[in-house]
């Protein structure tokens, strides 16, 4: 097993988000993490990142209790995530911005492959490498953000909506690339509120809401199950 949370009790102040949370990632999976607005996906993330602090619980990441360590210690051990909203540096060319996510490595070598792999990866990146962040398009953005949390070469790949915003034939592309990254031998852990795209493509998904696991499943079974269909993938 590669991360597991165990009872993950995560509150802003009074307010208890996510009430218990069990969740396990296996190498070599995707799993997606879906559930309708203020449910607790970012919440989720940020504890597993290290941007928020438990209340209770443990989080287990290949073997080490994470729980207390510092989020840029955890990128160091494998774990990094492309945060929702993208948070690309604007004013910084796209090479800077794809440097900036090697930030904790010094093997100049693996950079400079893994630089290489993803502007293959992402042709439209390697085509406006010189161009400043804040001039792609959204989609281009998204794929910006991915491609620097690539450049830590992750043992477990975060992305946090990684639809949000993004046209749908654009969302096909940058699903078919989180399954290439993952064909490619990195771990994904995924949040959408994109049920229909995240199911499709993830080996296991959970359902939160409220702050709590209420379903767990292969994607598929999830996909077909009624009580899904209806609240998250608008058929009844
Ligand atoms: P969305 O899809 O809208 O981003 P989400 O599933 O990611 O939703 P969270 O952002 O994790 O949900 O929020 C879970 C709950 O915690 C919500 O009730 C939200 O209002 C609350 N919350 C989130 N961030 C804070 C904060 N900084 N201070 C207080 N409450 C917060």
């Amino acid at each position: 097993m590669m991360l597991e949370l165990d009872d993950v009790t995560v509150s802003y102040g009074r307010i208890e988000a996510l009430h218990g949370i069990n969740l396990t990632v296996n190498e070599g999976e995707i799993v997606a993490l879906i559930g309708a607005n203020g449910a607790g996906k970012t919440t989720t993330m940020r504890a597993i990142s290290g941007t928020r602090s438990l209340s209770s619980g443990r989080i287990t990441f290949n073997g080490e209790d994470i729980t207390k360590l510092r989020a840029d210690l955890r990128v160091i051990r494998g774990l990094c995530q492309s945060p929702e909203g993208r948070q690309i540096f604007p004013g910084m060319t796209v090479l800077e911005n794809l440097d900036m996510g090697a930030y904790t490595r010094k093997d100049s070598r693996g950079i400079a492959e893994d630089l290489e792999k993803v502007l293959t990866m992402f042709p439209r990146l390697r085509e406006r490498r010189k161009q400043p962040g804040g001039t792609l398009s959204g989609g281009e953005q998204q794929m910006l953000a991915v491609g620097r949390a690539l450049m830590s070469r992750p043992k477990l790949l975060l992305l946090d909506e990684p639809s949000m915003g993004l046209a749908p034939m654009i969302i096909q592309q940058i699903f078919d690339i989180i399954v290439e990254i993952n064909q490619a031998g990195t771990t994904v852990l995924l949040v959408e509120q994109n049920a229909q795209q995240a199911l499709s493509r993830a080996h296991r998904a959970y359902v939160l809401e409220t702050g709590r696991i209420v379903k767990e499943g292969t994607g598929q079974d999830l996909l077909h199950d009624p009580a899904v269909k209806e609240a998250y993938l608008g058929v009844a």
